[in-house]
């Protein structure tokens, strides 16, 4: 299950990684907690109908959105049951969530909120009407604009090119030379120069062409087999 402050932020972050869980046979999900309604370009139809067609490109088993109110990610009671709540329906292995440190501040208040209710979504005394408690077994970030820790780097070499498909169903965010919208930190040339040399950087570090980078502060387990895959 990866979550997401906004529409896009799963994509953009982990667009390969998802394309490759899907691809090996994994049931992949994306929870949004926002509807992206403060986006400088674009508007809430047009960003729906951009999700929708990112989302089916994926090939995901789900998507839902928590409508908690973009640029004002609380940590409060009422987000945290949302958050429990998708958690506890969907039963999840395994969490993605964005890394604390970050220059938005929604991505750092949606990091706190999951890492929260991550936990309090296994104790049986919070109630979220019939759904049972449940604690997924990992907590694994993704990086946005800051650099983080890594732990390791999932190799995307065979599903970037894809992922960059599924990034330009977001027409109205990303750089589109044909746009008259103001100009933001996503949608310029640069950006999406960085994009392809970002995962070439975490590509290169593990001797593959594409990388995607995740941090996890728990230690990873590792047995004879895998030791010599890492
Ligand atoms: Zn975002």
């Amino acid at each position: 299950m990866f979550f997401a402050a906004h529409p896009d932020d799963a994509e953009l972050n982990c667009g390969g990684t998802i394309l490759s869980l899907v691809n090996s046979g994994r049931s992949v999900g994306i929870v949004d907690l926002t509807l992206g309604e403060l986006s400088t370009r674009g508007n809430l139809k047009l960003r729906k109908k951009e999700t929708d067609k990112a989302t089916a490109l994926l090939g995901i088993k789900f998507r839902e959105n928590l409508k908690i109110a973009d640029g004002n990610i609380e940590i409060n009671l009422i987000n945290k049951k949302k958050i429990i709540s998708v958690i506890r329906k969907y039963r999840p292995e395994i969490v993605f969530a964005p890394y604390p440190l970050d220059r938005h501040p929604d991505h750092i208040n949606a990091s706190n909120l999951i890492r929260e209710s991550f936990f309090y979504a296994g104790l049986a005394k919070i109630k979220t009407g019939n759904l049972d408690p449940y604690r997924p077994s990992k907590i694994y970030y993704y990086r946005n604009a800051v650099d983080m820790p890594v732990s390791f780097i999932f190799d995307i070499s065979k599903t970037f090119k894809k992922k960059l498909e599924v990034m330009q169903c977001y027409d109205s965010q990303f750089y589109n030379a044909e746009s008259k919208e103001p100009q933001t930190f996503i949608s310029s040339k640069l950006f999406e120069q960085e994009v392809e040399a970002r995962a070439r950087h975490f590509g290169f570090k593990i001797g593959v062409e594409y990388g995607e980078p995740f941090y996890s502060d728990s230690d990873l387990k590792v047995e004879s087999d895998t030791l010599f895959t890492l």
